[in-house]
């Protein structure tokens, strides 16, 4: 069976929108058609707002397309006990409160818009091969509980007993109340919604530059320019090719597959179904299932400054190798869709470094577990970015949320959309003083 070099959930969508042909006055512009962007404008025409999006290639063909649906409540820069230690037990309970309800939003959206996604509750798996990282989960499950996140333990026999898992897996940690969707479809869904009463969402429409000039700004895109007292940028990794946040961001290349269908018996015996898995054995992986039955994984990210979203060969054969190390039963089973994408890490402000970074990552492939890299780590790598662009209140931006990005950028795009209205609402400064508390 050949397999389809593109991503699972964008195999069956296209531009939807017309490009922007001329001139064009508004209020709010924004930049960037994912989950950040479009959850932005859904926010911007609940509220009335006169608003223009302006999505250079098609909605969702970003990341957000790119990756694999999951729903995790936090931040990925840190676990529980590491915000616990940095920044008190408060602030983690605020931040996963907030994620979690991010998740409860998009479930009642879609259910209220008819949006069909797939969306479907679910928990989700830390497995760990190594019985000298069982002390990692133990130590996770007790900062969960101190914070009211509701997690257990689970050892080798139980494990064992809820997913077919090898006999490598000696234990794991399960999280509640995580779900799973078909990313591009919620957002496309969303994009549809707000275009039927706005008209206000335009595809392959680049953004070249954006200039500031009195009372606003001034975006040159390829078919025209567009006048806005303010703007959102919502570009996630490419946002430093706009001259914003630049030098702040690298992009962190994973590869993903999705198997061929399973019958409902043998997915019944991976107990996988609903389900999400991890395993941060050497290089992360995240493993879930579709509701055709197919079982996806993604993962063995690298830094990189490639455009392209085909899948590298190499990095796809190491991943299903994987794969059916942790789930033996997958063995012989077909890759069908094959594809990759980038998430944005952020980083802190330390320009040469950073500098060093991205030169690096052009050149040669990093791989954040390598050692050096791994201890440079929590010291280069700062918390997502969201509110002002260097100090101006009427660009804002919201980015760098490596994997964590469908919650964390449904609820960005919310508090960017109020912020540009001058809304302040309690979530919103809280969130802002939980990201700037540290990094
Ligand atoms: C392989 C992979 C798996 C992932 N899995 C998960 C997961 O399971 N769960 C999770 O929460 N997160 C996951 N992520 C991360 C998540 O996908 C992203 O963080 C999130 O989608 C970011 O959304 P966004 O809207 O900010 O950015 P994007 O979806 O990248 O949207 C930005 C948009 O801006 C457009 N754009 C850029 N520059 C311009 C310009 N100059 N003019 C006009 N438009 C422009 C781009 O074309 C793009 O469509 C994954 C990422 C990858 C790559």
């Amino acid at each position: 069976m050949p397999i389809t070099e593109k991503s699972i959930w964008l195999s069956h969508t296209g531009p939807t929108f017309d490009a922007l042909t001329g001139d064009l006055e508004t209020e709010i512009a924004i930049i960037g058609g994912g989950i950040t962007g479009v959850s932005a404008a859904y926010r911007l025409k609940e509220k009335g707002a006169d608003f223009a999006l302006l999505e250079r290639g098609s909605i969702a063909g970003g990341s957000t397309g790119h990756s694999m649906g999951a729903l995790v409540p936090g931040i990925e820069q840190e676990d529980i006990w590491q915000s616990i230690a940095k920044c008190g037990r408060a602030r983690t309970e605020f931040v996963w409160r907030a994620t979690g309800e991010a998740i409860s939003q998009i479930r009642n959206l879609s259910t209220r818009l008819g949006i069909e996604c797939d969306f479907v509750p679910g928990p989700a798996f830390d497995v760990v091969d190594r019985p000298s990282n069982l002390k990692f989960l133990e130590r996770e499950h007790a900062a969960a509980e101190d914070c009211g996140v509701e997690t257990s333990i689970l050892d080798a026999k139980q494990i064992r007993e809820r997913l077919a898992v090898g006999d490598t897996v000696v234990g794991a940690l399960k999280y509640e109340k995580c779900a799973q969707m078909d990313p591009a479809a919620f957002v496309h869904g969303l994009a549809k919604e707000i275009h039927k009463s706005t008209g206000s969402i335009f595809e392959r429409t680049n953004v070249d530059k954006i200039k500031s000039e009195k009372g606003g700004f001034m975006l040159e895109t390829d078919s025209g320019a567009v006048r806005a007292r303010k703007v959102i940028v919502a570009t996630e990794s490419y946002t430093g090719q706009l001259g914003v946040l630049k030098n702040r961001i690298v992009a962190l290349r994973e590869n993903a597959l999705a198997t061929e269908r399973l019958d409902d018996d043998s997915m019944k015996a991976l107990g996988m179904k609903n389900a999400l898995v991890w395993n941060m054995a050497r290089d992360y992986y995240f493993m879930r299932t579709t509701t055709d039955g197919r079982v996806m994984i993604d993962g063995g990210g690298t830094l990189s400054s490639s455009q392209s979203d085909a899948p590298n060969p190499k990095r796809i054969a190491s991943t299903y190798s994987v794969l059916v190390k942790l789930f033996p039963s997958l063995r012989g089973r077909e890759i069908e869709f094959a594809w990759s994408g980038r998430m944005a890490v952020p980083l802190r402000p330390v320009p040469v470094v950073n500098r060093i970074i991205r030169m690096l990552a052009g050149v040669i492939e990093v791989r954040p577990s390598m050692p050096l890299v791994e201890q440079a780590g929590s010291r280069v790598i700062s918390m997502p970015f969201l509110g002002a662009c260097s100090g101006n209140p009427d660009m804002l931006c919201s980015a760098g949320y490596i994997g964590h990005g469908l919650p964390l950028g449904f609820l960005g795009g919310r508090v960017m959309a109020e912020m540009s209205l001058g809304e302040v609402t309690e979530t919103t400064d809280a969130l802002l003083r939980a990201y700037s508390g540290h990094g």
